[in-house]
Order: structure tokens, then sequence, then C-alpha cells
């Protein structure tokens, strides 16, 4: 007898489309098929489409900045990933540079999100580290983390790594299994951006980090791909320009690309709309040109993008507007987790301009494919019952009261959207149900081995 019986829906994969029940028993799933077969329960999904859980590999809940804490807990924000159909994400551990730190950070990590209502994995962070990348490599995998994350910036703030330690770090990636992440951003070019002005605005996050920033570093990035045959993944591409950059001199079949859901409905026009407007919008990378945008459409219609993230780094409204006149102190992100795949949908899917089991595919199957997350990120016999139900002929429009995280604003507010998510299922538990949150419901830590890259 199954657990769960999830009958009359549309499956959607990642690579087919089909109506089928899906049965669920001990958590995995136990049968896909057209017939009727028992189960103790049955959910009627009728005119809905069910997906594999998605999986967000890119969020910042409960990031400590020293003043100022990111407004998402591992609770707030799971229940918020939750109603946006995430069962499944990437976490954060904080910067590593000495060797203990290693375990010491992801014992700190595994505390705070035990408090998670749906599962999660992390990526190592490190910022410089005094030990070689193969002993990292090596401490990192014994944790059941197959993924490391460098800034090619912020050197003020000490975690930039240089250049000779990522080019190792690389070379050993590919025999190791473990994707080598980047925040790609140009330091001694921001640095000379911000000494051009007195004084630092939000509104001037364009000019400090500007397209070219990134468009530097990401090519560097991707030239040491090149160089080493490494698994390079550059998180949080964000500008059009950019990336048609690196189109055009060939992205590597071992470099792939994330970009967030505002870098593609968001422009930077907001950052003239008044001092308030710029703070609650400040984010690296910013915000960019309707042009940028315009082509980070093109490049997500064409399929340059293998995944896509939130970069979910909620702050409170007070956070930033106390911050607005003094970037400095500016606490940097927005929320996402809730949205992202509704508003990707909307924009790509219900206009015909890419197919749902494309945006299928890079918020979860290639997700999965890429950070090695095994049982994660499909509808099959025997992998983990991780199911998303949505809605695609719901009509909403976004409100921050409306949202769970635990910020009290959303950049979004107001943007009308098509298609929801309705029920979101871990493991064969409901965490939402019908709309209503199953207090219950529990994540847990999903361990992650050597991954090696095929094409997706
Ligand atoms: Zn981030």
């Amino acid at each position: 007898m199954n657990d769960l019986a999830i009958v009359g829906g549309r499956i959607f994969d990642g690579f087919n489309s089909y109506d089928a029940n899906i049965y669920i028993k001990s958590g995995k799933i136990s049968a896909v098929s057209s017939e009727k077969l028992d189960a103790v329960e049955v959910y009627n999904a009728n005119g809905m489409y069910l997906l594999p859980g998605l999986i967000d590999p890119h969020v910042h809940f409960a990031l400590n900045l020293g003043k100022y804490t990111s407004a998402d807990d591992f609770e707030s924000g799971s229940i918020g990933a939750a109603y946006g159909g995430i069962t499944t994400f990437i976490d954060f551990l904080d910067p590593v540079t000495k060797r203990r730190e290693v375990e010491e950070n992801f014992s700190k990590r595994m505390k705070v999100a035990s408090r998670s209502h749906v599962d999660y994995s992390f990526h190592m962070t490190i910022a410089h580290p005094d030990f070689s990348p193969r002993e990292l490599i090596g401490s990192t995998l014994a944790l059941g983390i197959n993924s490391v994350k460098s800034f090619t910036t912020y050197s003020v703030s000490n975690r930039m790594t240089e250049d000779g330690y990522i080019f190792e770090l690389l070379r050993e990636s590919k025999k190791a299994g473990v994707v080598a992440t980047f925040h790609a951003e140009d330091d001694p070019m921001i640095l000379y951006n911000m000494s051009k002005v007195d004084k630092h605005l939000p509104r001037d996050l364009p000019l400090f980090h500007s397209y070219e920033v990134e468009a530097e570093a990401a090519s560097r990035i991707s030239t040491l791909a090149k160089l080493t045959n490494g698994q390079a993944y550059i998180v949080h591409d964000s500008s059009g320009r950019s990336v048609d950059l690196l189109f055009k001199n060939g992205i590597p079949h071992n470099l792939r690309l994330e970009t967030c859901p505002q870098y593609v409905s968001l422009d930077d026009s907001i950052y003239n709309e008044g001092p308030e407007e710029a703070a609650l919008h400040s984010l690296v990378p910013p915000l960019r040109s309707k042009e940028d945008v315009e082509l980070m459409r093109c490049h997500l219609e064409k399929g340059t993008f293998h995944t896509i993230g939130t970069d979910h780094c909620p702050f409170k409204r007070e956070e930033k507007l106390k911050n607005m006149n003094d970037y400095d102190g500016m606490p940097n992100g927005i929320g996402g987790v809730e949205t992202s795949f509704s508003i990707l949908y909307t924009l790509f899917v219900s206009t015909g301009k890419i197919k749902m089991n494309d945006l299928v595919k890079m918020q979860s199957v290639n997700v999965s494919k890429t950070f090695g997350l095994v049982g994660k990120g499909q509808i099959v016999i025997g992998t983990d019952a991780d199911i998303a139900i949505f809605d695609p002929h719901k009509k909403w429009h976004v409100t921050s009261t409306a949202l769970h995280t635990n910020s009290d604003y959303t950049p979004y507010e107001g943007m009308k959207l098509k298609g929801k998510f309705v029920s979101t299922i871990v493991r064969g538990n409901f965490v939402v149900k019908d709309g209503n949150f199953l207090d219950d419901s529990k994540g847990e830590f999903v361990k992650r081995g050597p991954v090696f890259w095929h094409t997706l």
C-alpha cells in the first residue's frame, strides 16, 4: 500500500510532459503510472503541473554580516522556499581561512540549519586559505560537501582569494569531483571606481560594480577554466553585456553559469528614484541597465544559463534605510525564494519564449546534476519524493504582507504574476498543502559526494 497518491496532474520532469499519477511510499517515489493504485491518502491534482521539487543553489539564510543579520533565518527562509516550490536549497558556510575553521564553520551552520523545513546543503566558502587546495578539497568532501565558493573581490573585508590559489583549486577540482564556484568581480576595478567619488551612495552601485567589473572577472574565470579543465561555476551572472563577452569568446564545456530572477526582471532605473528606493534595491551585483536586462533575457531564452539561483538575502526596510546616505554600511541583498519560479514562468513560459521543461531544468534538474544531489531533481521510481505542485492558471500579485519572509518589503511589490505553487512535498511529507504550511515538516542535510560533470 502506498502512503500517498497524487492523481490527475500533468508531470513536467525537465525532459518530457505527460499525464500520470505519482505514488509515494516511505518518502520515495514508488510508482509513476496512469493506473489507479492503492494509497492511504489521495491528493487531487486535477489541472495542476507536477514538478520535481525545485533546488535553489544560492541562498543566504541567517547571514551574519556583523552589524546586521539577513532577515530570514532557516525557519522563515525555508517556509518561504517551500511556498516557492523549493524542496532543497544550498546555503553557505562562513568563509574559511584557517584549516580548523573547516569543521568549526560546518558545525556552526549545521546547528542553525536544523530549523529548516525543507532539505539543505552548503557550499564551502573560502577567504584566501592558508592551507593547500588539495587539503581544502579533502576536508570539504569529508563533510559531505562537494562545492567551494571563492570571491575574486572583497579584499576590503579580507574575503578575496588570489588567482594562484584559484588556478590550483580548479586544477584539483576535476580530479577530486568538486565544483569551484565564483563570485566574479574585479577587485582593483571596484576599488578604483569607488575612489572616484567622495561620498558613497547606494544610487552609485552601478558605477562601483559596473558591468565591466563583472565582465573582466568572469572572463578571467572562463580562461582559468579553459586552462585547467576544472569544474567551474559562476554565481549570479547579472549583466547581459558581460555574458555576451563570455559567449563570444566561447563558454567552455566545463564552465556553468547561474543567474537570478532579479537580473531578468528588474533594472537599474530604480536607483534614480530617490535614496530610499536605491537603498531598498542595494544588492551586489546591482540591477543592470535595460540593455543588459534585454540581453540577459535573450541568453536565458537561448539556453546560455545552466541554473537559476535566487541569492536570497533580504534585510529589513529599516536596516536598509538607516544606510541610505552612506553606502559603506549597507547590508546588500534582496529576497527571492518565494517568487522566483512564478516570475520566470510569467516572463518566459506563459509568453511562449521557453518551454516549461526548460525552466524545470534550470531550477531543478541541472542544479541536482551540477552539485551532485543524488536522488533529487527527478520524478523517477526510487528517488526522493520531492514534488512541487504548480497551478499554472492562478493569477496573483506580489505583496510583502502575503509572503512568508521575515523582511517587511519585497522588490517585486505589485508585480502581476501567472502561476503559483499550491503544495510542496519533501520526501513524501507535505510542507505546504493547499496553501497551508504544516509545522511538523522537517528538513534534512543532504550529503554530496564527489561529482563528475557530464553534458547537461
Ligand atoms: Zn550570494
